[in-house]
């Protein structure tokens, strides 16, 4: 039984693939003559691509998102697709059974290796595996790989845990003799992770990339660009009291908003099958997409940038308020300051303004 045929025995239908697959192309910024030829490349692959899923320093968030998105099933799909041999968290497999598998999928190379988590640094008897250091283990298991997925904000730059004490690595920290392709976010997008195995098994080579290693056509853009509130920031509306219902879509930047600084697509392609994404549900977003998530933005949820403006130097939200007599003439005055730190949205901007 071909791929197709499994998905269509589990609810998939074909008009959903070939939809996917269109919409996998169209994402790569490719005309529409290539959809058939993903089509094809996925359908006929007579030996599905192996992929080692490797677990680190994580929460396996990734994992979970990847298995709870729903129309197509994404875990259908990666598990009939391609030939998932190794993944911690859910093979049936254990011990020394699975270790072999993963021996195995490496002796015949070839294989896709997606990282998830990052990687202690400090001590090699932190996240032991097998008898194995995950270092140790990344290093073992990229030499044959075809090609090297990092998900999440943890594999690709260190995430939540680059802030605690086990000295937090990115696979890129490691593996420094191939190219890696980074999708970060907290969690992995699924979206993201599906097209880029798709454009793989189609065109044998990574997308675009980044100078941060992650594809160009998911992270060329500034969050606050694209984002529904934009119109309030224009305005000087920003929310300051979560209670208020008059300002329940105003601008989230006083709470600590990072899409003046995030390159993603958050906002033209939302989580959870469409259903929605952070701004849009009222969270500010925390620059998950960026290098500097989570250790060198945090705290999260609380504006503590330093504006330098016109006349008035260097300052803070707070004391910007009170320079200029209350919060409306504050929200102005951070109007003008977001002004010049968002510019024209070019890459430099991303790493904004210091604390
Ligand atoms: Fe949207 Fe945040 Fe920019 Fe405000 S600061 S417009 S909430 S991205």
């Amino acid at each position: 039984m071909g791929p197709i045929e499994k998905l269509a025995a589990k609810g998939v239908s074909r008009r959903d693939f070939v939809k996917l697959c269109a919409a996998t192309t169209a994402a790569f910024g490719l005309s529409k003559v290539f959809v058939p030829q993903v089509v094809e490349a996925a359908e006929t692959a007579v030996k599905k691509p192996a992929v080692i899923w490797l677990e680190g320093q994580d929460c396996a968030g990734c994992s979970e998102s990847l298995l709870a998105t729903l129309k197509p099933d994404a875990a259908t799909l990666v598990l009939d697709v391609i030939s998932l041999r190794y993944h911690e968290t859910i093979m049936a497999g254990a011990g020394e059974h699975a270790e072999e598998a993963r021996r195995k999928t490496m002796e015949e190379g070839g294989y896709v290796l997606v990282v998830e988590g990052s990687i202690p640094l400090a001590d090699d008897r932190f996240c032991k595996i097998g008898g194995k250091s995950f270092r140790e283990m990344l290093l073992e298991t990229a030499k044959n790989a075809a090609a090297i997925v990092a998900v999440g904000a943890c594999a690709t730059y260190g995430g939540i845990p680059k802030a605690g004490p086990t000295n937090a690595a990115g696979v890129l920290d490691v593996i420094k003799d191939k190219p890696v392709i980074n999708l970060p976010m907290c969690p992995g997008k699924p979206s993201q992770l599906v097209a880029t195995l798709l454009y793989f098994i189609t065109f044998k080579r990574a997308p675009e990339l980044d100078k941060y290693g992650r594809p160009k056509v998911f992270y060329s853009n500034l969050l606050h660009d694209n984002c529904p509130r934009r119109g309030h920031f224009e305005n000087g509306q920003f929310l300051t009291d979560w209670n208020d219902p008059s300002q329940k879509e105003w601008c989230l930047l006083m709470k600590g908003c990072k899409g003046p600084k995030t390159y993603t697509d958050c906002a033209q392609v939302w989580w959870n099958d469409g259903a929605n994404f952070c701004i849009n549900a009222g969270s500010p977003c925390s620059g998950c997409a960026q290098p500097e998530f989570y250790a060198d933005f945090n705290p999260l949820y609380t504006k503590t940038e330093m504006f330098n403006l016109p006349g008035l130097g260097q300052m803070n939200v707070d004391s910007l308020g009170k320079a200029i007599g209350g919060l409306a003439a504050a929200g102005v005055a951070v109007h003008l300051a977001g002004k010049l730190i968002t510019g024209n949205g070019s890459e430099k901007d991303s790493k904004g303004v210091g604390k």
